[in-house]
């Protein structure tokens, strides 16, 4: 597969929980304690492919190639739901051009403004969706962070009350 990421895939240890619901954001709800656990295995198999270059899925979304919900586009920067919200509005903020950003811990100073404008975007959704009086921007990189599609890319979270610190 060229690309990796956590797409949902039943293990045996859930696997009931799946049939009973076959909707991918419900399996996470009704299956948190497994999911958690799977995320970090799934982050750490697609932190294998990381600098390999590997095409993503968000190459795909770039290319139009599979659909997204697009909230925001330049010609730099594309912003769309996440697949899984984890909050009522949950966007990602990526590069049009990867550029070598597949994590932020990879980041060089040639990157400094296309940083800027990603952040920036950040705030250009939060407007646009209406969340301006709250909203949390994250970044996981690497492993240990969960990171599980090799683009950077921004969570763009709000619409309810946010905890800390994080999990
Ligand atoms: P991370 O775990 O920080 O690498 O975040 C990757 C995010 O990409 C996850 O929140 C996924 O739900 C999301 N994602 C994966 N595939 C898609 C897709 N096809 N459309 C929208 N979001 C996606």
């Amino acid at each position: 597969m060229a690309h990796s990421h956590n797409d949902c895939t039943p293990h045996s240890h859930t696997h009931v929980m799946y049939l009973a619901s076959y909707n991918c954001a419900s399996f996470r709800v009704l299956s948190s304690a497994s999911a958690t656990s799977d995320e970090e295995a799934a982050a750490k198999a697609a932190a294998v492919n990381a600098d390999t270059g590997a095409p993503t899925i968000f190459d795909k979304i770039i290319s139009k190639e599979i659909p997204a919900n697009i909230v925001y586009e330049d010609e730099a920067v594309l912003a769309f739901r996440d697949i899984s919200p984890k909050a009522p509005v949950h966007v990602l903020v990526i590069p049009k051009s990867r550029d070598g950003l597949t994590e932020l811990g990879k980041a060089e100073k040639r990157h400094e403004e296309i940083l800027g404008r990603l952040l920036y975007a950040a705030n250009i959704v939060a407007e646009k969706e209406g969340i301006t009086e709250g909203f949390r921007v994250v970044i996981n990189s690497g492993p240990s962070a969960c990171q599980s599609v090799y683009h950077l890319h921004l969570h763009v979270l709000g619409g309810r009350q946010m905890k800390w610190p994080p999990g």
